[in-house]
């Protein structure tokens, strides 16, 4: 027996997870439900993050997680519950297969079958941004090897444990050498070691676009955190079922489970919403802990359900539906089939009893780090880069020296072009000249110098070898 948290939500969340817990039931799951109170009432009581402390104390201790829809009220001030707990829970990964039930609903891609496996801990969403200079503000990109390699053995992972033939990584590792790099480098040193499941690797660009005219050449698809989230809603419309899709966000202790859709509530509270979603969210926690055979019974019967026509209001077609329901009555269409195998679609059949068990990451020995050189970042309203030159040329010192200066990454000193358009957030590189090496206190001497000839430094970053290996970029055009 797993106690699982959970929370009905708004608008129509109420009605579908009671929708969903009552095919669940019916099915055998060995469950015992805990159930918490989150979204728009918690939000209008004060609480701006949507859930009460006592809530987190609940979720934390049963672990697995059941969310329907909520609604984030209007107006600034609140928090986002998703953001949120997928921080906080250190979840890690966000899976979202994305499927088209050709014929009967609606699709342009009658044979996609993709499941995107989304990073989403870090990447440009750990929101750290700084506004540096009139014209430049920046958004700090953060990839860590630790973050790569466990969503990229999950995705592995999840291909071992369903049968899936290919993982594919998407990155856009041609321009973001070291963050991409480092995504796509990982990716393929734990692709060696799934030798029975293929891998490729695509530029995320030319990969998105193929994935949107011919999904059916893809499998799962791994990425970092943006592309994902993107692309993971480029798929589920795709698949021309958004009502039908479900998502789990997975960590190493705790995992939550629920539809892709919001809480829409205009359809609240009348019977009409389409509990597909949830119960999808439902199947796959019912996957993650080990009962998989009571959710593969599930699955079956709902693709019956689905096949025989028996469709809510959202998915009806005339013609190709045979009787609309309501929430209810769709949930109970679901429980008489339990026990049957749709006869169109092919029934799923999940490797029994085994949840999907991941090693926690170990920590990896530090590599030999050296201090090679460092860029400091300067605010300068003026536009001659050789002007600029000249003006940090005075802080050069025997140890080291002004070596590059780039706007906005391209190269513009030496040797730039007039054409470049230049903004006022000018980076100037300092390497260490020959036969010195660099120290940490020579950077604090050259901002010192900065300051005292008047020269607005904005910040540095300081350019490090690990094991030998450049861990920076070139400057474009360098
Ligand atoms: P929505 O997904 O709630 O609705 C979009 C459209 O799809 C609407 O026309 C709706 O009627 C329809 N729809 C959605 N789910 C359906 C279902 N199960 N059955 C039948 N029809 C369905 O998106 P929205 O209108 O942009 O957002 C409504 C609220 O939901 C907002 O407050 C938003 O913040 C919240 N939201 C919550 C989550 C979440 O909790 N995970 C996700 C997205 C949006």
């Amino acid at each position: 027996m797993t106690t699982i948290t959970v929370a009905k939500g708004d608008g129509i969340g109420p009605e579908i997870m009671d929708a969903t817990l009552k095919i669940i039931l019916a099915a055998g799951a060995d469950i015992a439900i805990e159930e918490i109170e989150v979204g728009e009432k918690v939000y209008l009581a004060g609480n701006t993050a949507g859930i009460a402390k006592e809530s987190w104390e609940v979720i934390r201790r049963n672990k697995i997680f059941l969310k329907a829809p909520i609604t984030t009220p209007q107006g600034g001030g609140y928090k986002s519950l998703n953001v949120t707990t997928r921080k906080f829970l250190g979840l890690y990964s966000n899976v979202r297969p994305c499927t088209s039930f050709h014929p009967f609903v609606k699709t342009k891609h009658p044979v996609m079958d993709v499941v995107i496996v989304r990073e989403n801990e870090e990447d440009l969403y750990a929101g750290i941004e700084h506004q540096q200079t009139d014209e430049v503000v920046q958004c700090l990109k953060l990839i860590s090897r630790p973050g790569c390699e466990k969503i990229v053995r999950y995705a592995f992972e999840y291909a071992k444990q369903y049968g899936r033939k290919k993982v594919t990584c998407f990155t856009k590792d041609n321009i973001m050498k070291q963050t991409d790099g480092l995504f796509h480098a990982v990716f393929d040193e734990i692709a060696a070691q799934y030798p029975d499941i293929e891998n490729e690797h695509w530029i995320i660009d030319i990969g998105a676009a193929k994935m949107a005219d011919t999904p059916e050449i893809f499998d799962v698809i791994v990425m970092p955190n943006l592309y994902g989230d993107v692309l993971s809603d480029v798929a589920a419309q795709i698949a021309g079922s958004v009502g039908l899709a479900g998502s789990a966000n997975i960590g190493e202790e705790c995992a939550m489970f629920e539809a892709i859709h919001g809480s829409a509530p205009r359809r609240a509270g009348q019977n009409l919403a389409n509990p597909s979603g949830l119960l999808q969210g439902a199947v796959m926690m019912l996957n993650h802990i080990g009962q998989t055979e009571v959710a593969e019974k599930i699955q079956n019967a709902w693709l019956k359900t689905i096949e025989d026509g028996v469709h809510t209001y959202d998915i009806f077609k005339d013609g190709v539906s045979k009787q609309k329901v309501g929430t209810k009555e769709f949930a109970d269409a679901v429980i008489a089939n339990l026990g049957h195998k749709p006869a169109t679609f092919k029934p799923v059949s999940y490797a029994k009893g085994a949840a999907l068990n991941l090693p926690k990451y170990q920590k990896k020995p530090a590599a030999q780090k050296q201090l090679v050189g460092v860029d400091v970042f300067v605010h300068w309203t003026g536009t001659n880069p050789d002007e600029l030159a000249e003006q940090i040329k005075l802080l050069d010192m025997p140890e080291a020296a002004l070596t590059m200066i780039t706007n906005r990454g391209i190269k513009v000193w030496p040797e730039g072009f007039s054409e470049t358009f230049c903004t006022d957030h000018w980076r100037c590189r300092f390497k260490p000249t020959e036969g010195h090496t660099i120290q940490k206190q020579h950077i604090v001497q050259l901002l010192m110098e900065a300051m005292d000839n008047n020269i607005d430094t904005i910040k540095t970053e300081n350019l490090y070898t690990f094991d030998g290996k450049a861990g920076f970029s070139l400057g474009q055009g360098q």
